[in-house]
């Protein structure tokens, strides 16, 4: 057999460290998963009880146009239900949008670091990925549009962007989209919009009638809490999403899925209430860094990139020991950093208490 030249020595995703094995391994009790950004407050009631009811119906395919929560999600964000398609998660929209536009042939501009999924799938489909380094944690707009040319396919701003929490602003968005070239798509993937309370966030949604360049991600995964059902959506120029929907498979979500969506976006208070916590949580965790020197970036998320200035491997194994799991910066292109979602007040409480050990540990500083 032989395997695409792109596929070999690629590496698989190495997802956050499941609770249970922690547990097992360590021999601990509790532990508290914070690696993931997933909703520390779960996911709403209304969406609980929806799964419930559609249990009976676990034999039936799902519908195939995903019609139900297509025409919610149409209504709620006040566009044609035309303009939408679903994924398998907004992950599953990614590579969507890489199979439909990318070539070896081709090449595709992101920012640096950014969400692997950008890069992975370009790299499957043989496109040359030009990355741009962030300025700051910030995506370098000025630096993107140098970097595309007459072979530039797709541009993805990644806002707020995982893993720095940083946002672009809306003037700085708007130059950006003018002067992108009309045939280069221009990708807003907004995976963490409900916790952004920024005044001047850019609000995509009604460019999508000027711009037909333009597809906004989002999904259910994270503020929702509904990530292990994996459903999240992509919005755009109709013609354009005709044209890509042959390449999603005909049941790609699950009908769980699809009637917890549904039932969670109508329980916006539900949302309003874990964005607000995390809020709370946010500025406990911002003023534990100040307290203690650490620098980190102003996060628009639900977590926070932290300077630890020591291995990020090690902040991940001295905090695993104290029954936390946290990303380290390694893999994401901050090795002396960790990435650490924004938990519970009691969750917080726990992570004070072992940043407060590490921090008085002899793990060796770097720089
Ligand atoms: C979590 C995340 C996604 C993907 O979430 P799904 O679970 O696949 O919907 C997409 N983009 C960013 C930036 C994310 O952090």
């Amino acid at each position: 057999m032989q395997i695409k030249g792109q596929l070999l020595g690629l590496p698989s995703y190495q997802p956050g460290k499941p609770i249970e094995e922690v547990k097992k391994e360590l021999g601990l009790e509790r532990v508290i998963k914070l690696a993931s950004n997933e909703n520390p407050y779960g996911a709403s009631q209304k969406a609980k009880k929806a799964i419930q009811d559609a249990l009976e119906s676990l034999a039936v395919y799902p519908d195939g146009y995903a019609a139900v929560v297509r025409e919610k999600v149409a209504r709620f964000l006040n566009v044609r239900k035309e303009q939408l398609i679903f994924g398998n998660g907004s992950d599953e929209v990614i590579q969507f949008l890489c199979r439909a536009l990318l070539t070896s042939e081709s090449n595709t501009v992101t920012a640096a670091p950014t969400f692997s999924q950008y890069k992975l799938n370009a790299t499957i489909e043989g496109a040359e990925i030009k990355e741009v380094p962030l300025i700051d944690g910030v995506h370098d707009l000025e630096g993107m549009l140098s970097a595309i040319d007459e072979k530039t396919k797709m541009v993805w701003v990644c806002n707020p962007n995982n893993p720095t929490g940083t946002y672009v602003g809306e003037d700085r968005f708007l130059q950006f989209l003018k002067q992108v070239p009309k045939d280069v798509l221009v990708v807003s993937d907004e995976a963490y919009v409900e916790y952004v309370d920024a005044v001047d966030y850019p609000d995509t949604i009604p460019l999508l009638e000027q711009y037909p360049n333009l597809v906004v991600l989002r999904t259910f995964s994270k503020a929702y809490g509904l990530a292990s059902l994996r459903i999240g959506y992509g919005v755009a120029n109709e013609q354009f999403i005709r044209s890509l929907d042959p390449v999603r498979p005909p049941f790609n979500n699950t009908n769980l899925a699809h009637v917890a969506a549904s039932a969670a976006i109508d329980d916006q208070a539900f949302i309003m209430s874990c964005a607000e916590k995390n809020r709370l949580e946010m500025a406990k965790f911002v003023a534990f860094c100040e307290r203690n020197g650490l620098s980190y970036f102003p996060s628009q998320t639900n977590f926070l990139l932290v300077d630890f200035k020591r291995k990020g491997n090690d902040v991940f194994d001295f905090l695993l020991r104290q029954g936390i799991i946290v990303r380290s910066g390694e893999a994401l292109g901050y090795p002396s950093y960790a990435r650490i979602t924004i938990g519970t007040a009691e969750e917080n409480e726990h992570l004070f208490s072992a940043l407060e050990k590490l921090l008085q540990s002899s793990v060796a500083t770097v720089n």
